[in-house]
């Protein structure tokens, strides 16, 4: 291989990965190639590249992974590299044999490298012979029940009895005493069968509190290899990371060393090239036992690269290309600390499953040498069936953990994503725990710290309701004066919305919903005069206390002074297809919540003849029933949305409704009046 630059390269992915491959590239020089599936026409990727291919329709197996297109695609435009991102084509060794047969360079190990770590029992074989530290277990080619039992028996219990085709956890099947291992041993060889067609089983001793500690290996063309150290990856939800971080937490110099040398002879065991990671288990008591090597870059690479001051990326492309190395293993230091968080379109209460949607609104922090946001996404963007639900990885680095952390809260709680449900609340509880910030890490920590996380200890709700009130209180009276600007009469009573009633005190309700549990919260508005200006003041009642709040609201960030404790909140909107819902950062809480019914509309039969008036400006939505109809008191009769919110308008008393003003789709100024209403007794 010579030692000369590529100048074009194609990149055999979509998405944030790809957006990150070309971003170096670019800065090396280095022209770009997309390829492109009928989904991604107008994607990020494909605009950021210098050329792309069209190779297929939107399901991957129709393109990104047809891998004679991906072929085509390089032969076309004259990319001397492929490089094939993660996922998709990345360790695929069919792939990797049809770049060298077509003189195309594979941006990623050799061939072999690829097979070797292709099955479990395989690839622990090899690292057995290098001297690479294996969880005990049984990985040998007799399968026969006793052999499989015997082992299990000898290292004693729990065990886990894994599949060795196996991936994504299928096939896997922990066994926590004796009497349970023949029932065991048939279910996972049956998940494995059908899984994998292969029930061939490796029997390991389950560690009960282990940590994901992985080494980043990089090794050139002459023979080199160094480890740019540590991630830990032990926050994992459904087996998949969420959270990683570098320099693992509480690393020694010489475990690090330990781990970097085991790793490092790991890769030269398969006579490895590129950028690698060797996934290990470390348990409680500091061993370490090897799991897995991934043969590419890895999702959470820009740990490291925050770091070391390395861009993976960059040395992937040089190593390519048959330059040495650019580093030794003295010259490489770890400098401060790194976090990565997954911003994922799931629902976290709902078991992480996948959500799909359009970006409607997608503001990320803003970017420095702390804050790193890696995307494939723009807002107006959808987020489809088709390929990984991820939106962004947001990277924070700050000379240790603890201002790292505090980054990492920070950016989470100025992420703003409308139109799909997705993880950042959950991230944001997750980084602002207790036990994460005293890094009570293993791998079954989201499990453990579960009620923490999830704020679903009731007493949680009580301390943030009062803000949230305030927060929708002061929402109105801001959306009211930017309407009130644009109206003819600026001071008129019906651009106010303090709920302004005749001889009827400032009183505004709410029903919030949490959890699926509604809370009510009543706000009593008082003005207060001074010589120098006028405050308003509100009392929020909960159903257990009432406080004394004030309030300001600019940009989304509002500062509450609730019972003379001052402090600021971010809020953010989503819309879905339930309607709006709204999150709400503290410094340490979020809290996720809908309204259910506004004060505004919500008419008190009491009170009698309030009046069917607009309770501010809006649009009608719809009538729900016939003018001339008899209804009775508290039926639905029409919607309004006023504020991004609905607005049911009920019937004051049994009566008819007489006649509409409004039609739905019709602009409605505060206060106009709604429906001509006769009471039944009138
Ligand atoms: P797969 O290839 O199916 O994802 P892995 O072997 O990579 O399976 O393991 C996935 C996860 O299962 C690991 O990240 C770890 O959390 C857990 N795990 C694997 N082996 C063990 C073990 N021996 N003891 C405890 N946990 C384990």
């Amino acid at each position: 291989m010579n030692i000369k630059q590529f100048s074009k390269i194609l990149i055999a992915n979509r998405g944030e990965i790809a957006c990150r491959v070309i971003r170096t590239a670019r800065k090396m020089g280095i022209r770009t190639v997309a390829v492109y599936s009928d989904a991604d026409r107008d994607a990020l990727h494909v605009a950021m590249a210098d050329e792309a291919i069209h190779i297929g329709s939107a399901p991957s197996r129709e393109s990104y992974l047809v891998f004679e297109r991906v072929i085509d695609a390089a032969k076309r435009t004259g990319a001397e590299a492929i490089h094939p991102g993660y996922g998709f084509l990345s360790e695929n060794a069919a792939f990797c044999n049809a770049c060298k047969e077509n003189n195309i360079v594979f941006i990623g190990p050799p061939v072999g490298a690829i097979e070797a770590m292709g099955s479990k029992s395989a690839a622990k074989q090899i690292m057995e012979k290098a001297q690479v530290p294996l969880v005990p277990g049984y990985h040998g080619e007799d399968q026969s029940r006793d052999i499989l039992k015997q082992s299990a028996d000898d290292m004693g219990y729990p065990v886990l009895l894994k599949a060795a085709a196996g991936g994504g956890g299928k096939g896997m099947r922990q066994v926590w005493k004796e009497s349970e291992f023949d029932e065991a041993l048939a279910a996972a060889k049956r998940e494995a069968m059908n899984g994998f067609g292969d029930d061939h089983m490796l029997v390991e001793k389950y560690l009960t509190q282990p940590r994901h500690v992985e080494i980043q290996v990089f090794c050139d063309q002459q023979g080199n290899g160094v480890y740019l150290f540590e991630r830990d990856c032990s926050v994992q939800r459904r087996h998949q990371k969420v959270i990683e971080e570098a320099p693992a937490p509480g690393m020694t110099e010489e475990l690090r060393a330990a781990m970097g040398d085991a790793a490092l002879r790991a890769a030269q065991a398969i006579d490895y090239v590129g950028a690698g990671t060797v996934e290990f288990l470390l348990d409680v008591d500091g061993s370490f036992y090897f799991m897995e090597m991934n043969t590419r870059l890895q999702v959470e690479h820009p740990v490291t690269e925050m770091i070391s001051g390395q861009d993976l990326v960059e040395w992937q492309l040089r190593v390519a290309a048959g330059e040495p190395l650019p580093l030794t293993q003295e010259q490489l230091k770890i400098n401060g600390h790194a976090f990565e968080a997954r911003i994922y379109a799931e629902d976290p209460d709902n078991d992480f499953l996948p959500v799909t949607g359009t970006l409607s609104y997608l503001q990320p922090p803003a970017t420095s040498e702390h804050v790193r946001v890696d995307t494939g996404v723009l807002q107006g963007d959808e987020v489809s069936v088709f390929y990984d639900p991820m939106i962004a990885k947001l990277i924070v680095w700050d000379e240790n953990r603890e201002k790292a952390l505090q980054r990492l809260t920070k950016a989470l709680s100025e992420y703003r994503i409308s139109g799909m449900t997705t993880n950042i609340d959950f991230l944001y509880n997750l980084a602002s725990s207790a036990p994460f910030r005293e890094a009570q890490l293993d791998t079954g920590f989201i499990e453990k710290h579960h009620s923490v996380i999830f704020h679903d200890a009731p007493q949680d709700i009580e301390q943030e309701l009062p803000l949230a009130g305030l927060y929708l209180v002061l929402k109105q009276a801001q959306t009211a004066q930017q309407l009130a600007l644009h109206s003819v009469d600026a001071t008129s009573p019906w651009n106010a919305t303090n709920s302004w009633r005749v001889n009827e005190p400032h009183l505004h309700n709410f029903r919030l919903r949490f959890h699926d549990t509604e809370y009510p919260v009543v706000i009593e508005e008082h003005t207060l005069h001074s010589n120098a200006a006028t405050t308003i003041r509100y009392s929020i009642s909960t159903a257990d206390k009432t406080v004394t709040a004030e309030g300001r609201l600019e940009n989304d960030t509002l500062s509450a002074n609730i019972d003379g404790y001052q402090f600021k909140a971010n809020v953010a909107e989503h819309q879905d297809v339930q309607g709006i819902s709204y999150s709400l950062y503290t410094q340490d809480s979020a809290l996720n919540f809908s309204v259910v019914t506004a004060d505004l509309g919500d008419f008190d039969g009491d009170t009698g003849s309030g009046g069917l008036t607009a309770p501010m400006n809006g649009t009608m939505v719809t009538l729900l029933v016939e003018a001339g109809s008899s209804v009775k008191k508290g039926d639905a009769l029409l919607v309004m949305e006023a504020m991004k919110m609905e607005h049911t308008i009920r019937a004051p008393a049994d009566g008819v409704v007489e006649e509409f003003f409004f039609q739905a789709g019709e602009l409605v100024d505060g206060g106009a009046e709604l429906v001509k209403f006769a009471t039944e007794d009138a």
